[in-house]
């Protein structure tokens, strides 16, 4: 498959490609062969002071999108998930070029945004209250109202399916939004800002401000009349981003943060199979998946067999083009997280893990690092402690499933977890135990946007996906009616 010609590298306000206001621009580059793909438009505070005005103005009363029936809303969604699965190509080939994802997942991204887009236009004329028995003679009831103008802050690693799935639901509830995409990664936001407006979304509803994180991020997150940013990305920034909030309007933040999950494995479960789902689990998308099951926890019968079967399956793993559909990893995002990346692999030496496989840097074009497995980690390295968001998989021994509950959980973080065993009971334990927003059994990574997702402790605040997170993107408003004592 061809590289694809980029046809959108400005701003889209107010359905409209515009320059930034400062003219300045910032090179995208293609990760597989470190080369520019083209200069995109950068914008800083004052692009989003009118992408966010616009995104006001859109959603004033009496506005055409404030005024049309939810079930309209939902038509426009629909269309849009139409006009998304025509070009899956396109877009697919668009999100390889410019992230590194190989083409079977970026087509995959491509159908789930197309899947969650529907999901949520199916909610639209759905989201409702509750008629509530108050004591006295008094009428209560609930109604859900759009929070208004949201700002959307999304990371790199699914560029795709992660903003669909925030713009979905807020465009669902009937919010306007103003999307600040990473800057690795600006293209497909891009093209599906013409995709809005060929769907016909009236003007100021969907707004896109590529640029960096500590300026135009920053800006979106400190705005006034912005009533809840919706982030993705690392610890530190979302930090940043809840500071930001407390120092201007307090809005609204949801964060989905990092992770460091923990994937147990019991003695009693198939071998080859755990060992085939905890690969997958770590080397997905180069590792660089938030809830990468970066704790592969072996129980100490079988632990020897799974650290030699999982160091061979790490060496057949197929890493270059992306663009060929036999690749099962691509290249890392840029040479900033390849130094990251390898910094943790020096550290897991030095800290006395086991080598297995891998751990260099691949020579040639392009940020590739070969799959690499330790053994031997314990819980106190850096390796075991730390997200390194990339192929780099920890093999770690237990003993009992009391002592590995206690383990799994000794982390800052708790986005995801996962068992592998044939016994129901452990299964459950850990089910019920393990302080994780989703927990998998005998499986790994199913994020479907029919199902809430987001994280305990420092991996987030609030849910993603499924019915919960309408109530994210909504304002709750109760109505109370005196009821006139002869109609009682
Ligand atoms: P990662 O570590 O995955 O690159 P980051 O948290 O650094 O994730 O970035 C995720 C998103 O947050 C990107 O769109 C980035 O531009 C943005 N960002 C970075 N710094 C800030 C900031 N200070 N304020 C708001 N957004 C930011």
């Amino acid at each position: 498959m061809a590289v694809p010609e980029v046809k959108y590298s400005q701003l889209f306000i107010n359905n409209e490609f515009v320059n930034s206001v400062s003219g300045k621009t910032f090179p995208t580059i293609n990760p597989t062969t470190g080369e520019k793909i083209c200069d995109i438009q950068e914008g800083d505070k004052a692009d989003i002071d009118l992408a966010v005005k616009a995104a006001k103005e859109a959603f004033k009363r009496g506005s055409p999108w404030r005024t049309m029936d939810a079930s309209k809303r939902a038509e426009y969604l629909l269309k849009l998930a139409d006009l998304l699965q025509r070009d899956v190509e396109y877009l697919a080939s668009l999100e390889t070029v410019d992230n590194g994802m190989i083409i079977t997942m970026s087509r995959g991204s491509v159908n789930r945004a197309v899947g969650m887009i529907r999901y949520y236009a199916g909610w639209a004329d759905k989201i409702h209250g509750k008629t509530i028995p108050l004591d006295g003679k008094l009428f209560c009831y609930t109604r859900y109202e759009p929070k208004g103008v949201i700002g959307a802050i999304t990371p790199w690693n699914f560029p795709i399916a992660v903003m669909m799935r925030k713009v979905a639901t807020a465009l669902a509830c009937g919010n306007t939004i103003v999307v600040k995409p990473a800057e690795q990664t600006p293209l497909t936001a891009l093209y599906i800002a013409s995709l809005v407006k060929e769907a016909g979304f009236p003007a100021g509803v969907f707004n896109v401000v590529p640029g960096y994180g500590p300026t135009a991020g920053a800006s979106l997150s400190e705005h006034m009349n912005v009533d809840m940013v919706t982030f993705t990305g690392s610890v530190q920034v979302g930090k940043l981003i809840q500071q930001a909030s407390g120092r201007s309007n307090l809005k609204h933040v949801a964060l989905e943060l990092g992770g460091k999950s923990p994937n147990v494995v019991f003695a009693d479960a198939d071998l080859d199979y755990a060992v085939e789902v905890s690969h997958g689990a770590l080397f997905c998308h180069s590792g660089q998946v938030c809830c990468a099951g970066t704790r592969t926890y072996v129980q100490e019968g079988i632990y020897d067999e799974f650290v030699k079967k999982s160091a061979e399956r790490a060496q057949k793993r197929i890493t270059g083009n992306p663009y060929d559909e036999k690749t099962e990893s691509g290249p890392i995002i840029d040479t900033d997280q390849v130094s990251k990346i390898m910094e943790l692999i020096e550290s897991g030496k030095n800290e006395g893990a086991k080598l297995q496989c891998g751990g260099k840097r691949i020579e040639g074009k392009g940020n590739f690092i070969e799959s690499t497995v330790f053994s031997e980690v314990t819980d106190d390295m850096k390796i075991a402690r730390e997200e390194i968001f990339g192929p780099v998989q920890q093999i770690i021994k237990f003993k009992t499933l009391e002592e590995v509950i206690d383990r799994a959980n000794d982390t800052e973080f708790g986005l995801a977890a996962a068992v592998i065993t044939k016994d129901i009971d452990k299964a459950l334990a850990i089910a019920n135990s393990v302080r994780a927003g989703v927990v998998w059994v005998n499986t790994y990574g199913v994020v479907d946007h029919h199902a809430p997702f987001g994280g305990y402790n420092m991996s987030g605040v609030g849910r993603e996906g499924g019915e919960e997170s309408l109530s994210e993107f909504c304002e709750i408003k109760t109505v109370v009616i005196k009821v006139p004592e002869k109609n009682s």
